[in-house]
């Protein structure tokens, strides 16, 4: 779960878990058939012509057999509306009437809060004179004339409100003033400037606006592009409490719902790029506001869709910026494509001269932004020996990043063909032999080790899913707390938590509580599957497991019984060497046992 749950309390999400129904939910949006226990439908993750998606009411969960997405109900609405799991439990809440209670607001945070509520309504207020004067003020007839050369329809005018600030130092203000708006605020909202005399006037002056949204749909500021000669040719709303270039995306509320239905996300780097594109039913795509992309850009985009295309100009600089963006699109695992524009071309340009479908083919071919990085890297390689230095050492620290194996390999490959020096050689220089070296292939290494499936630990809990009644027996037996690797300790742990009496597990519950999002996929998977064991089977392997588990700990009392033995010995012989050593071995044991309970307790309190 989000750190943002931390306004929700747990009794709330309990509330809402158990008035929620997965079936309805899932049934605006997917179009579900009953065929036997469960229902089945189309996937709306992945294209399919079958239906492999599956819904079950009295599991609560879904699982598709085709792209292997799962969960609970909060998964469901996540992944479909883009969400996070606060957004997606205020959702529910609304949805089944449930009063959230959320946790009071200190001072700061309710003057914050205040704060950003009144910049984002002077900015609407805003917004909505500029968009009036567009339409109806006569002195806007060169702005209209400027759109109409650009090719932007009513539509596209009024979907995203564009608007224009007229000639004059007073227009906003005044208008504002009308409005009782606190000029103070306008001031910090940065439609107004302030003079040292104290004077305000309008900032934005003969400038075609654009208003800018966050996701919530806010008004958080405006880009506004000069009429006439002025510079900047682009002007934006200074940095304010709601407005933050970096972290802020223009297009956002449209893209959306776009993103989810393309599982992509375009980006773009102007407003007229974008207003292009959508104009011709391309809506998928976002612009940051002329600023190069920031981490917090592509975390945006990862919010939006699983895959991203950078769309750049098709010159010199345009190549630079994309390939500048390439590591953070590594390190924040978010697969990026190059879609690369013909020379001296934006996409504006482009599907005004070419068309739509034109685009769509340039889409379709993209290449992953890594492939052509690697090319760039080698056009200048004259085959030498220092060039091949060069070329390796330009290329390893973005190499390593790379987070598929398989993509690895294959880059590795093809550096191998261009360079001419083998893979071997690659690898060494590379440091992608042995251990990984740094912080960020030590941190990954250890979460790849924590996932790795314990495979009696998996045909329990397996089993388990499909035979309740057995939880009871595993618990006493002290199984459950045996299961190795914390990820599923708190599965066994939650096993035995939601079980009530009379073979019913409460599935439902365990998933919203379930921290690892493998597992939950994994689980609902279980509980959609056919089941594969006999009752006779079931309770055979699970008795085996508790004669394994119960030798384990037999065979631990048993060294530790001998090593206390040898130990009395020692001390009897007075042989420090032997005895130090011998202890060293009986703290490692104990302490081995202790950090599987010590995890354990952890788990509980989380
Ligand atoms: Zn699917």
């Amino acid at each position: 779960m989000g750190s943002d749950v931390g306004r929700l309390t747990r009794e709330a999400i309990e509330e809402i878990r158990t008035a929620a129904n997965i079936v309805d939910v899932v049934g605006v949006h997917v179009s579900l058939r009953k065929r036997g226990k469960t229902y089945v439908g189309l996937c709306p993750f992945h294209a399919e012509k079958t239906p492999s998606f599956t819904v079950s009411d009295d599991r609560q969960a879904f699982y598709c057999f085709g792209c292997g997405v799962g969960g609970s109900v909060f998964d469901f609405l996540m992944r479909v509306r883009n969400l996070t799991f606060a957004e997606a439990a205020k959702e529910l809440a609304d949805r089944y009437g449930i009063h959230l209670p959320e946790a009071p607001e200190t001072p700061v945070q309710k003057r914050a809060r205040e704060l950003a509520d009144l910049l984002c309504e002077v900015n609407e207020a805003a917004a909505a004179y500029f968009h009036r004067v567009l339409l109806e003020d006569p002195a806007a007839g060169p702005a209209r004339d400027y759109l109409r050369r650009r090719d932007m329809g009513p539509e596209i005018i009024r979907e995203f409100r564009l608007g224009y600030a007229p000639a004059r130092w007073d227009g906003c203000r005044r208008q504002l003033l009308g409005k009782r708006i606190s000029l103070q605020v306008a001031v910090q909202a940065g439609l107004l400037a302030q003079k040292t005399e104290g004077e305000v006037y309008d900032r934005f002056r003969n400038r075609l606006m654009f208003p800018i949204r966050d996701l919530a749909g806010r008004v958080v500021g405006f880009g506004g592009r000069a009429l006439d000669e002025t510079l900047p040719k682009y002007l934006n709303s200074p940095e304010s409490p709601v407005f933050h270039k970096g972290r802020i995306l223009y297009g956002l509320p449209v893209a959306r719902e776009a993103c989810r239905k393309e599982g992509e996300v375009l980006v773009v780097e102007g407003y007229f790029d974008l207003l292009a594109l959508h104009g011709r039913g391309i809506r998928h795509v976002v612009a940051p506001l002329g600023t190069a992309l920031t981490v917090q850009h592509v975390r945006l985009l990862a919010r939006l869709a699983p895959r991203a295309v950078v769309v750049f100009d098709g010159d010199e600089a345009g190549m630079r910026a994309a390939l500048r963006s390439l590591e953070l699109f590594l390190r924040e695992k978010l697969p990026a494509r190059l879609l690369k524009l013909p020379d001296g071309m934006d996409p504006d340009d482009f599907v005004g001269q070419r068309g739509k479908d034109a685009f769509l083919q340039l889409l379709a071919e993209a290449r992953p932004l890594f492939e052509v990085f690697l090319e760039e890297s080698l056009v200048d390689y004259d085959g030498s020996i220092a060039g091949k230095v060069r070329s390796v050492r330009k290329v390893a620290p973005f190499l390593k990043l790379v987070d598929s194996r398989v993509e690895q390999e294959s880059y590795l490959q093809l550096l191998t063909r261009r360079l001419g020096v083998s893979e071997e050689v690659l690898r060494q220089e590379l440091g992608l032999v042995g251990a990984p070296e740094t912080e960020w292939g030590r941190r990954h290494a250890e979460k790849r080790d924590d996932t790795r499936v314990p495979a009696m630990e998996e045909v329990v809990a397996r089993i388990l899913i499909h035979y309740p009644s057995g939880i009871p027996l595993l618990a006493e037996a002290g199984i459950l707390d045996e299961f190795e690797g914390q990820e599923w300790r708190e599965l066994g742990r939650l096993l035995e938590k939601h079980y009530r009496t009379g073979g019913i597990l409460d599935l439902g519950g365990l998933l919203v509580e379930l921290t690892s999002e493998d597992l939950r996929r994994r689980v609902s998977s279980w509980s959609l599957e056919e089941n594969p064991w006999s009752e006779e089977n079931a309770s055979l392997r699970l008795r085996e497991y508790i004669e394994g588990i119960k030798g384990r700990k037999g065979r631990r009392l048993d060294d530790l019984r001998r090593l206390q033995h040898e130990i009395r010995i020692a001390e009897e012989k007075r042989d420090e060497a032997r005895l130090g050593e011998l202890l060293a071995r009986k703290a490692a044991l104990v302490a081995r046992r202790v950090r599987g309970k010590a995890n354990l307790t952890k788990g509980e309190m989380e």
